[in-house]
């Protein structure tokens, strides 16, 4: 399978899951957008209204902030992939539950390792927490890690900017400096052979390239 079936298997999945009740009174689910080739992948919390009503991530006005810094980084929306920690918009926008983030992980894994992006940017508290558990977000933002042979770079959440202004300087900042530095070390990384290795072949292909096992019955 191509990282392109793959994520089309995983969205599809996504948009049929019942696995926590999220979805119940959803218009859409959003399994994320982007190129199946990037480089960068952001990971934002959840759904909100705007994403919702088109199973979009980031459409609405934290989107918008979210493509201009982008530019600060020097990146384009369509040279990025873009998904959340839950793919169903939480009632009223509340923060995703401890068993909701569980239920949705298995997604997230799978998509990372379809993409295999050089780097992750983490936006906001919790998706920051799935590679920082023990982190503290107003003590780490901007500060990237290599993890698993990805540069991981937590930053604060768009829309917390939208809301409080102190949140705004640190956020341009951290985009401008710290992403294009990220990606120039996982750059380097990957020359050096360390950076992580592409996805494992999915069950399907596995089963396609190579014969089904005899089984012995002694
Ligand atoms: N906030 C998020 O965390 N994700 C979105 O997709 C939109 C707003």
């Amino acid at each position: 399978m191509t990282a392109e079936e793959m994520l089309d298997q995983i969205a599809a999945e996504v948009r049929s899951c019942t696995k926590c009740p999220l979805h119940q009174g959803t218009r859409n689910a959003v399994p994320g957008t982007g190129t199946p080739q990037a480089e960068v992948m952001l990971i934002g919390e959840a759904p909100g209204f705007h994403e919702d009503r088109q199973g979009q991530p980031f459409v609405g006005p934290a989107g918008s902030f979210l493509n201009e810094l982008l530019a600060l980084a020097g990146l384009q929306r369509s040279e990025v992939f873009i998904t959340n920690v839950v793919k169903h918009r939480p009632p009223e926008n509340r923060d995703p539950l401890p068993e909701e983030i569980g239920a949705c992980a298995e997604y997230l894994t799978r998509q990372i390792a379809a993409i295999n992006p050089k780097v992750i940017v983490t936006l906001g508290r919790h998706s920051m927490a799935r590679f920082f558990p023990d982190g503290k977000i107003s003590k780490i933002h901007g500060q990237a890690r290599v993890i698993d042979g990805r540069v991981v770079v937590p930053m604060y959440h768009p829309a917390a900017a939208l809301h409080q202004q102190v949140y705004r300087q640190p956020l341009l900042d951290d985009f401008r400096v710290a992403v294009p530095a990220a990606l120039q070390q996982a750059r380097q990384l990957a020359a050096q052979g360390k950076g992580a290795k592409a996805s494992p072949q999915t069950d399907d292909q596995t089963s396609e390239d190579e014969p089904p096992q005899q089984l012995s019955l002694f």
